[in-house]
């Protein structure tokens, strides 16, 4: 047996970055950058106004006060997205709006509020003099050219993952494309005779598939491109031509037939299809796991293909892939933070651990004013996928930790979903 640690650093081992393509901003979403982005300009490309008010001369309103107003000349008026070509000069004003470039001249700007508009509402528009309330200080409410980016300046680094911010930096720049690196295509297959496709009656002794759903649902909350497969039946020729048909991806997912049971025949399969490990890894549920290289002829060039072959159990499977596939995902998108994040939690039941496996117990989280509580969602049978719906934490015990009591303290690992319990 091998430990999670083991199984995770060769998997990391053995797969890549993918390349990167370039497209539309929007669609960017959540990848990696895979380019320097410099500035062409600045921002804001002038000097403007943070406020409504009036662009002013600090210097002729140096001894403004409220009782003491400094009468200005109102000369024009600009509006944002427009540039007045008057100057202010000793003893004038422009009224000016938020965003609107400062004309020349003028070195503050004076709020609305702190002169005598307010009182002249109906006909403040039409004023020729303004009276102004306060001093100000040079550049005063002013947003001075370049203040958040300057021109010829790294903004966004290669490796950056873009969120809604930085696709607002993207658009600020004028950049409508990035380049990025490419979402994997993963592909799914599901193995077992006694799979039903969801949209088929149901015959006695069949089950439906879920796994093939489940794993591309969580395929696609990790960035990748899920590509469901028909169902693989359990035995050998249509089995090989699933599989070859699922290496035209970036990776090849199964789920089922890597145990010990007399119809496991996916792992003989995959020996002859490529290099491939088998391992009993050290947790519970997902003791199967197999990992390797599918090999296909494509043209004159041998590819070989990640492939992942969790065990068929729907928690195993899920879980499975939380630990092993999600990681192998990210890194081939490019990002290099893998671990989901855990917290440490009191248990609200015992937990026993007969087998020296690292156990992930499904848990719901919850706070009181002692801090976080994790309860076991139900019976933890590796089949029973409900008690994985209720959860939104994994409760880790460790391998040489034969008990865990009611009251003590656990890791959790927090799940899809934790993010409504903050
Ligand atoms: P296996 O790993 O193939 O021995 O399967 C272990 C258990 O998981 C069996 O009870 C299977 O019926 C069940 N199982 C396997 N594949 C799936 C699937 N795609 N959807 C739901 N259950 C499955
Ligand atoms: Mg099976």
């Amino acid at each position: 047996m091998i430990s999670v640690e083991e199984a995770l650093e060769k998997i990391l081992a053995a797969v890549s970055r993918l390349e990167p393509e370039e497209k539309p901003i929007l669609e960017c979403l959540d990848q990696v950058l895979d380019e320097d982005v410099y500035a062409g300009f600045d921002i804001p490309p002038l000097d403007n106004a943070a406020m409504d008010g009036y662009a002013v001369r600090s210097k002729d309103i140096g001894g403004a006060a409220k009782g003491r107003p400094v009468y200005l000349d109102v000369i024009d008026e600009v509006a944002a997205g427009h540039v007045s070509t008057k100057n202010v000069a000793e003893g004038t004003a422009m009224r000016i709006m938020t965003g609107a470039p400062r004309p020349g001249g003028a070195d503050a700007v004076v709020r609305f509020e702190d002169s005598d508009e307010l009182e002249h509402k109906d006909d403040s528009k039409r004023r020729a003099k303004i009276g102004i309330f306060v001093a100000a200080e040079k550049g005063q409410n002013i947003r001075s050219r370049g203040e958040d980016i300057q021109s010829g300046t790294i903004v966004l680094k290669r490796g950056t993952l873009l969120r809604p911010a930085e696709i607002g930096v993207l658009a600020s720049l004028g950049k409508s494309r990035a380049r990025v690196i490419r979402r994997p295509i993963v592909s799914i297959l599901s193995t077992g005779d006694e799979l039903c496709k969801v949209n088929q009656p149901l015959s006695p002794g069949k089950i439906y598939d879920s796994n093939s759903y489940a794993i591309a649902a969580s395929v696609l909350k990790c960035g990748g491109i899920p590509k469901l497969l028909d169902i693989a039946r359990d035995s050998i020729r249509p089995l090989k031509a699933q599989i070859s048909h699922g290496a035209d991806a970036d990776m090849l997912i199964t789920s089922g037939g890597v145990s010990m049971g007399d119809y496991d025949i996916v792992k003989d399969v995959l020996s002859q299809m490529g290099q491939i490990d088998f391992w009993t890894v050290r947790m519970k549920p997902g003791k199967p796991l197999a990992f390797g290289q599918i090999r296909k002829q494509k043209g004159k060039v041998m590819r070989e293909v990640p492939h992942l072959g969790l065990p068929g159990n729907p928690v195993s499977s899920m879980i499975t892939f939380e630990q092993f596939a999600r990681p192998a995902i990210l890194k081939m998108m490019g990002k290099d933070d893998f671990a989901r994040p855990t917290i440490t939690a009191t248990l609200d039941q015992p937990i026993k651990n007969n087998d020296g496996r690292r156990i992930f117990a499904r848990v719901r989280l919850t706070r009181d004013r002692e801090g976080w509580h994790a309860s076991l969602t139900g019976p933890q049978g590796s089949g029973i996928l409900t008690s994985m719906s209720a959860a939104n934490g994994l409760a880790i015990v460790p391998e040489d930790c034969p008990l865990v009591r009611a009251g003590e303290k656990v890791k959790v690992q927090l799940l899809e979903g934790s993010e409504s319990i903050w």
